[in-house]
């Protein structure tokens, strides 16, 4: 193995070639304090509701080099997802193929084509990922918690890749817009000061939680996710179309109307659905949410 630096201008011009549309290296350290004491904070409030998993490997996620031993550098991707045309009933990011397989392919082809030794992350492992992109330098935390990559807005995904060699060059963190959530409990009383509390966020009800939805969520435009925080950041005007023919809704699921949500079969759903990250709520998640959101719109078909 050559004990050569890697080139940071050569990992981010090839991430550009496959479609990446920021890429930014960072030294892998320990989570510096106040990342790592707001995510403390968080997890007393209990806002991470029954997502347990947060819970566990607290270390590795505060220690990069606990979850990669040998861990050297850390390179932030990101991926535009904004679809030209939208299913409305669906959470933006969920109008395509499901990203986790679209970028870890994406990421896969970047390491082998740069003999590139490590690990890649799309929210497979305890990574902080928000806050590896802002030290970074490829993003800003906006009001509502969000990462806003410059000239495209908080319409991201985010990967990560874990190298065990260090490179010769590594980036600065932007500054952030301003404190996140202030004032931003009136658009949504999820967003507090100390983070978002998932026991009241409609994205965490719809997709996360399996068994009923508490008689307060109110859907009211998607039932799958929600993105009024993300429309609200004024980032989101820098959003743009993707040209990641992946993240593009299909036909089938364009021409989804209230009465063909309210029909849905199971057999519908997996011909829908196949490869899309919105098989994670399962069939009867979307049949519980979608039944929410026709009450809530007062649209009832077949009776
Ligand atoms: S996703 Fe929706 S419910 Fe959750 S914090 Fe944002 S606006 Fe609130």
């Amino acid at each position: 193995m050559s004990l050569a630096l890697l080139s940071s201008c050569d990992i981010k011009a090839h991430a550009k070639s496959l479609g990446f549309i920021a890429c930014g290296l960072a030294k892998a350290e320990p989570v510096e304090g106040d990342a790592e004491a707001l995510f403390h904070r968080w997890l007393e409030h209990g806002y991470e509701a029954d997502m347990e998993y947060l819970r566990r490997n607290i270390d590795k996620r505060l220690n990069p080099k606990l979850l990669v031993p040998g861990v050297k550098t850390i390179v932030s991707l990101a991926m535009n997802f904004m679809p030209a045309d939208q299913q409305p009933a669906i959470s933006l990011y969920a109008q395509g193929k499901d990203y986790h397989d679209v970028m870890q392919e994406r990421m896969q082809m970047l390491m082998e084509a740069m003999h590139l030794q490590g690990r890649c992350f799309v929210d497979t492992a305890p990574v902080m990922e928000r806050y590896w992109a802002r030290r970074s330098g490829i993003g800003i935390i906006t009001q509502s918690g969000l990462i806003a990559v410059p000239g495209y807005g908080p319409t991201v995904f985010l990967g990560e890749l874990f190298l065990t060699s260090e490179t010769d060059a590594y980036d600065e963190p932007l500054p952030d817009s301003m404190p996140r959530h202030l004032g931003w409990s009136d658009l949504c009383p999820a967003l507090t000061p100390d983070g978002l509390d998932a026991n009241r966020c409609i994205s965490y009800h719809t997709i996360e939680h399996h068994g009923l939805l508490p008689n307060e969520v109110r859907l009211r435009h998607t039932f799958y996710g929600c993105d009024r925080c993300l429309r609200a950041t004024p980032q989101f005007a820098e959003s743009r179309p993707t040209a990641e023919s992946a993240f593009q809704p299909s036909e089938d699921l364009l021409k989804m109307k209230a009465e063909d949500w309210e029909r849905l079969t199971e057999e519908d759903y997996r011909k829908l659905f196949k490869g899309s990250a919105v098989k994670r709520a399962k069939y009867d998640g979307l049949k519980r949410n979608i039944e929410r959101w026709l009450k809530d719109n007062k649209v009832g078909v077949s009776k």
